[in-house]
């Protein structure tokens, strides 16, 4: 199960579960939100891109 962390969880209840806690945008069908290992929604693309500060901290 997913560790989400105190700050992610005030933004998941003041509606900002689907906002990317990196870049501010959406997640989308394409680019959905996963959790990273410290415990932030992102976007996929946010863990998969090697210039990203959370480049391969994906949450397993
Ligand atoms: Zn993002």
């Amino acid at each position: 199960m997913a560790w989400i962390n105190a700050t992610q969880r005030k933004r998941d209840s003041s509606g900002q579960r689907n906002i990317c806690a990196a870049c501010g945008h959406p997640g989308t069908g394409e680019d959905p939100l996963v959790i990273t290992t410290d415990g932030f929604r992102v976007h996929l693309s946010d863990t998969t891109n090697p210039n990203s500060g959370f480049y391969g901290q994906q949450q397993a």
